[in-house]
């Protein structure tokens, strides 16, 4: 599934972001990977969806090893990861369904697909009411609902979310581990990136946690420590 092999990442010589980090996520694990601003979580994940190379070392995600994979094929490795942004990334003009299909329809999925599947997600993340509301006419957790709803368009193998707790009430990230929860269980692995300690020591598995651009702990909590 995702596989660091001794990556190293320099941004500039004496930047280094990560140092020499070896890692393995298996399929159906929900991980929290944990550390506090600088600590290099960005890098890991801008690694993972290769929108940065690494220096050192090498990253495969889905059976893409990311050091060799061609530009064209590029697209097709981030379709196998479902991805929330902490900003959601929404579009402001479109409806709730309209944001989903629309990641569909770049995608080219036809017609009657996306007319079957939208209202199947809108429905999994507890949406189907609200699906002809703007992004501006939701709540912050709803909006966030619509941004995991879209992350699950192409059935991904991975799902990612990038400080899921960062724009969302409290109340309301206990209902989006929940949802993530939902999700995992129906065999998807979750990576969840935060700087919420007890978040992660709450709801996750396993949690990696990264200190300084090295992993300084990595427990797995599903095995009798
Ligand atoms: P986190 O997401 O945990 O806050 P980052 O991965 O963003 O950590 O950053 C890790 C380190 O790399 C920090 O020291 C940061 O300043 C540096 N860094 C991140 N991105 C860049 C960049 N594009 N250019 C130079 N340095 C960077």
């Amino acid at each position: 599934m995702i596989d660091f092999k001794h990556v190293t990442k320099n941004y500039e010589p004496g930047i280094t972001a990560l140092k020499d980090v070896n890692v393995h996520i298996g399929k159906g694990e929900f991980v929290f990977v944990l550390g506090h601003s600088g600590a290099g979580k960005s890098t890991f994940l801008k690694l993972m969806l290769r929108e940065e190379k690494a220096t050192k070392g090498e990253v495969i995600v889905n059976g893409y090893n990311l050091n060799k994979i061609k530009e064209r094929d590029v697209p097709y490795m981030r379709r196998t990861l479902g991805v929330v942004f902490q900003d959601f990334r929404l579009i402001p003009e479109l409806t709730a369904y309209e944001n989903i299909a629309f990641a569909m329809r770049v995608t080219n999925i036809d017609e009657k697909e996306i007319k079957r599947r939208v209202p199947y997600i809108l429905n999994i993340v507890g949406l189907a009411k609200k699906r002809d509301k703007l992004p501006s006419q939701l709540s912050g957790g709803e909006q966030q609902r619509v941004a995991l709803a879209r992350a699950l368009v192409h059935n991904p193998d991975i799902v990612i979310a990038d400080e899921p707790t960062g724009n969302i009430d409290p109340a309301l990230s206990v209902e989006i581990m929940e949802l993530l929860k939902a999700i995992n269980s129906l065999g998807t692995t979750v990576v969840v990136v935060t700087h919420e300690h007890e978040l992660a020591y709450k709801f996750a598995k396993r949690i990696i946690e990264i200190r300084a651009g090295q992993i300084i702990r990595d427990i797995d909590r599903t095995v009798a420590q």
